[in-house]
């Protein structure tokens, strides 16, 4: 607990992402912090192959592009991104905040709330033994392809990023499977198409039963849904792509609540909460005339980021516009 932030925000998509980028630009210390392995929130999580229509200066962006764009953004800056951390409480320490995760404290003068519907995380494999197994052969995100290699794989789930991971994963294993609960995928039909022309073996409609480890491989049992017959494979490695569930509970367990209406956070006009150095943005508060939209969110940031430096530092004239900045 050594560095003191001047800002923390807690959550990293596009609100927290683009708050924490104008944070940098303004010359705070801050750092973002997000549960999922991944920044971008319900746009990485929820519809990452959609095309974004609304956002300024886009005829039309995929969403993984757009976040992207915002991720390059933030890495031009010395800017502190913690992945798989979930802020579990925010508690008031003399004049900083202490921001307790999963994984460490930290100190902070400034807190951004930027959490939109609530902590992301996978919905995982309701399947005896699966969770001992995570991140050795079973695994909910893909950090590296290469990972992968030369291994036979198998992918659960019948959506968009099932069935993406299984065409990624088919250039670099040796075999991949794909076990879905239902004859048809609900992915792009393009998508389908692709894998309908692949070498990715289809298992369908199956589900999941058993994992049992042996010599480092894993034996699958799978059951036919709405039937008796039972399918086993052997496989190095399983990658799950049920989606994702959000929660807002350990919110709900802090020390500190700002006040919140229906669980949405009350903010002013500057993305005050009424804790004083708690402001909220994004997809979780609540003002007369909120949109919850992308292009809402950019604006929220900087107002917040605006008004918190003012706070901290009430001396610093700030510059109103980048282009008297040099990056
Ligand atoms: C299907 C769909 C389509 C959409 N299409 C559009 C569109 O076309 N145009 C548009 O403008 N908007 C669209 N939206 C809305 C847009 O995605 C949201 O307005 C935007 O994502 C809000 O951003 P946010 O950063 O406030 O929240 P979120 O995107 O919800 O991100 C919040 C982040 O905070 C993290 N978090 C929460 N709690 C914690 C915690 N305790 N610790 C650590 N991390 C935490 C979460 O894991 C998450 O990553 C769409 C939404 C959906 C679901």
């Amino acid at each position: 607990m050594s560095e003191i932030y001047d800002i923390t925000i807690i959550g990293g998509g596009p609100a927290g992402m683009f708050a924490g980028f104008y944070s940098g630009l303004r010359g705070a210390k801050v750092q973002i912090i997000e549960s999922l392995s991944q920044l971008g929130g319900q746009v990485s999580a929820l519809y990452p192959e959609k095309y974004i229509h609304d956002v300024a200066g886009f005829m039309g962006i995929k969403a993984t592009d757009l976040i992207d764009h915002l991720q390059k953004q933030v890495e031009q800056l010395p800017i502190d991104i913690r992945l798989n951390e979930i802020v579990t409480n925010l508690s008031q320490q003399k004049s900083d905040f202490e921001i307790t995760t999963n994984r460490g404290n930290y100190q902070s003068k400034a807190v951004i709330v930027a959490t939109g519907v609530g902590a992301f995380s996978p919905r995982r494999l309701a399947v005896e033994g699966a969770d001992k197994l995570e991140n050795k052969h079973v695994f909910y995100t893909i950090p590296d392809p290469e990972r992968f290699r030369d291994k036979t794989v198998l992918i659960a789930g019948g959506g968009d990023s099932a069935i993406d991971t299984a065409l990624m994963l088919e250039k670099v294993a040796k075999h991949v499977y794909l076990m879905h609960r239902r004859s048809q995928f609900r992915g792009m039909e393009h998508s389908v198409k692709l894998l309908e022309r692949s070498t990715v073996e289809l298992l369908t409609p199956y589900l999941l039963k058993q994992i049992e480890l042996a010599d480092d491989q894993l034996l699958l049992t799978m059951k036919e849904v709405k039937g008796e017959h039972l399918l086993q494979k052997q496989v190095d490695d399983v990658v799950v792509n049920y989606g994702f569930i959000s929660n807002n509970k350990t919110i709900r367990q802090w020390d500190i609540q700002p006040e919140q209406q229906h669980r949405m956070f009350t903010v002013d006009r500057q993305m005050k909460t009424n804790v004083p150095l708690v402001y909220a943005i994004g997809d979780g508060v609540d003002y007369d005339g909120k949109l919850d939209l992308i292009a809402t969110a950019f604006a929220e940031g900087p107002m917040a980021v605006s008004a918190i430096m003012k706070e901290l530092y009430p001396d610093r004239r700030g510059p109103l516009h980048s282009t008297s900045m040099e990056l």
